[in-house]
């Protein structure tokens, strides 16, 4: 386990009075180790899991070749291009169970979807195409011409996962597709990581919980509530430890109990400058911590680093109290931290380009998250607004956009039609 001065050494031009963005991350990734334990669970248990074990598919999905409509299926080859093909239909395939007659030249065998396909037979003309004409023995399909090409509408066997090949990889967050999938393999337990403890609290004397009586100078906690929603959308095991007086002995007994319970744990308020309160005395006295200035708005001071308990240490993730800056910072840092912890791999950031449709004020020299509204405009092109007044404790921001206009570390000003990168919310928040 590297200290923080290890780490800071290691990270070129590191200045903690002036961090950018891509310095936090990199500090970060070097912080932050992935857990080892697993252990097994019911696929019923699995969603917002990650997977401890590369998963190698037992069978083909699907197990055989089967028809994707209702129709009749065929042999391809006899079909013309210029001329309509009758065919006597001798059976019928339905899902479920094999068909087990013979076909012979000139005839086809009526399937439903999801049926296997007969032997010989590698087409299946949808019903809605054919004339059908009653006769006998056997009634008379006539299927078109130019309509169809030979293996329409047929599916192969293990074109959505083949025996023996990898499903999925270890890492893979069990989303409702991968679940969906699992399940597809018949298999109804997977191996996963065993979920990442955070405890979380927040700080400030002005500070009030829920149920508390509105005073004068007072804030309800917003920050705890936004905190856990994030870590409850991770997937992690939340431990709330409420708000937090400025007072040393609770905040002490505090940071003790959230390191001995957690892997994780999470502060909101505290760590600006100037901030004439006890919490970041205590996270020095009881951890290995950094307070760093971070170039970017909102979320300037955040404060990292280890507390240890017995053994091992917990992670700390010092937040700034500003409603705003608390979730862009859980978004831009410490989600990918977390995730790492996870076991989870690395999500590629994927950011949109949209046209800004106003002037944006920006200053070089730091990383700017503004909240945005995306739309579609009538001619196709991708159009971004910011959602007004920016100011970090306007949470009411972060609930109108849909995601974060990223202005990144050099940029400057923005002017209208400027092409601008948005980190969609999608499902983070
Ligand atoms: P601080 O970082 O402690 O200086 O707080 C900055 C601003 O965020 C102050 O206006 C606080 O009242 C506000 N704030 C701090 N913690 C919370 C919280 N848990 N919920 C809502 N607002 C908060
Ligand atoms: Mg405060």
């Amino acid at each position: 386990m590297k200290s923080l001065d290890q780490i800071a050494r290691e990270l070129q031009g590191y200045d903690p009075q002036a961090l950018s963005a891509q310095g936090v991350l990199d500090f970060l990734e070097r912080l932050v180790t992935p857990l080892a334990e697993t252990e097994t669970v019911s696929l019923f248990d699995a969603p917002t899991r990650v997977l401890a074990q590369d998963l190698i598919s037992p069978l083909s999905v699907p197990p055989h070749d089967n028809a994707a409509m209702d129709g009749y299926a065929f042999e391809g080859a006899a079909l013309r291009a210029d001329s309509a093909l009758t065919l006597e239909a001798v059976g019928t395939a339905l899902a479920g169970q094999a068909w087990r007659g013979t076909v012979g030249p000139g005839q086809c065998v009526k399937i439903m979807t999801g049926a296997i396909m007969p032997a010989g037979l590698d087409t299946v003309v949808p019903q809605e195409f054919v004339t059908l004409a009653q006769a006998q023995p056997h009634p008379r399909v006539t299927i078109p011409a130019g309509l169809l090409q030979p293996g329409d509408n047929r599916r192969h066997k293990g074109e959505d996962l083949m025996q023996g090949e990898p499903a999925l990889r270890a890492g893979e967050r069990l989303t409702p597709a991968a679940c969906g999938l699992i399940a597809s393999l018949g298999l109804p337990q997977v191996q996963v990581m065993r979920r990442l403890k955070v405890a979380y609290f927040s700080t400030g004397d002005e500070i009030l919980s829920l149920g508390e009586a509105p005073r004068e100078g007072a804030v309800y906690d917003s920050n705890r509530h936004t905190v856990r929603a994030l870590l409850m959308r991770l997937g992690c095991e939340v431990i709330d430890l409420g708000v937090v007086r400025d007072d040393p002995a609770l905040l002490r007994r505090a940071f003790s109990e959230a390191a001995a319970r957690a892997d994780a744990v999470i502060t909101s308020g505290g760590v600006s400058v100037g901030e004439a309160d006890f919490t970041k005395a205590m996270m020095k006295e009881l951890g290995d911590v950094a307070f760093w200035k971070i170039a970017m708005r909102p979320g300037r001071p955040m404060a990292v680093g280890r507390i240890p308990s017995g053994e091992r240490a917990a992670i700390l993730f010092g937040l700034p109290g500003n409603p705003v800056a608390v979730m862009v910072t859980f978004l831009a840092f410490v989600r990918p931290a977390l995730l790492r912890m996870m076991g989870a791999r690395p999500e590629p950031q994927v950011l949109l380009s949209a046209h800004s449709d106003e002037a944006i004020r920006k200053k070089p020299g730091r990383t700017e998250y503004q909240r945005g509204i995306v739309t579609r405009h009538s001619d196709g092109t991708l159009r971004v607004r910011t959602t007004g007044s920016q100011g970090s404790g306007v949470l009411r921001s972060m609930v109108e956009g849909n995601g974060l206009i990223v202005l990144a570390h050099d940029q400057g000003n923005v002017t209208p039609g400027d092409e601008v990168s948005v980190m969609m919310f999608d499902g983070a928040i």
